[in-house]
């Protein structure tokens, strides 16, 4: 919540300065952690949410809408693209998906930040869109045999999937150099607390601290 710079006023958190929020993402090879440290993140961070897409699958039972996805028919879907209302959208298995503007410049402004696990197609078409907002985030595995094991060990996948997994998780790390930070994922506490570390310092840039210049005119102000 912004507070009223009274000149007397005693900050005792960041918190109490308004910011602009920033888009928060997360990417890596398949198998290295980016769910269980994005979910981490959402559980831990009351500052942080996550990016809600719009889709035109019907929602699947048990999904909710505004939730899960924002659920639209293909023409209103259609209409938002040509008014370029979408950050970027892509037709997945016969259904449209994209990331509406909309809700998201909303709740920067207001100081919440989002956060995206996307690829890095996704993550350059969004630093295409609003370089200022974003902050990249890529994680790495310790070794090949580890993401093997982790992709092995989390017991979702076929021997033929993981193996594509892995093509594509070589794919993926060669674009390593896309990112503003690269997080090696071997212990995921460590792994944990660095993203945080990372979050935590883009919060506090100054160009994304906009109650700074009302704080500091009162500072300047006040008598001692
Ligand atoms: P991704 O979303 O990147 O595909 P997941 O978060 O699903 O990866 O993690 C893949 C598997 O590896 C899961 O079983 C998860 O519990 C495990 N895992 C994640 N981070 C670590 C870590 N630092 N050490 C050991 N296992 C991990
Ligand atoms: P599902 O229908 O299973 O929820 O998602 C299918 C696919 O759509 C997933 O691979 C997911 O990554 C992708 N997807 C979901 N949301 C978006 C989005 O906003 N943009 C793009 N480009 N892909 C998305």
């Amino acid at each position: 919540m912004p507070v009223e710079h009274h000149p007397d006023h005693i900050i005792t958190h960041t918190h109490d300065l308004h910011r602009r929020g920033l888009m928060f993402i997360l990417s890596s090879p398949s198998g290295t952690g980016k769910t269980t440290i994005a979910r981490r993140l959402l559980a831990e961070d009351a500052e942080i949410f996550s990016s809600v897409s719009a889709t035109t699958r019907a929602p699947r039972p048990g999904e909710v809408d505004g939730e899960d996805y924002f659920f639209l028919d293909a023409a209103e879907f259609d209409r938002m693209a040509e008014a370029d209302e979408f950050y970027e959208w892509a037709e997945v298995f016969g259904n449209c998906y994209g990331t509406p503007k909309a809700h998201i410049r909303a709740g920067l402004k207001q100081g919440k930040d989002f956060l995206f696990d996307i690829d890095w197609q996704g993550t350059q078409q969004l630093y295409q869109k609003d370089a200022q907002d974003v902050v990249r985030v890529f994680l790495l595995p310790p070794s090949i045999d580890e993401l093997q094991r982790r992709l092995t060990g989390r017991g979702t996948d076929a021997p033929e999937v993981i193996a594509a997994r892995m093509d594509r998780a070589r794919a993926e790390i060669s674009h390593w150099d896309a990112y503003d930070y690269v997080v090696v994922n071997e212990d995921l506490d460590e792994c944990f607390e660095q993203v945080r570390l990372i979050l935590t310092a883009e919060r506090l840039r100054r160009k994304r601290q906009t109650g700074l210049i009302p704080f500091v005119r009162g500072l300047l102000r006040a008598k001692a």
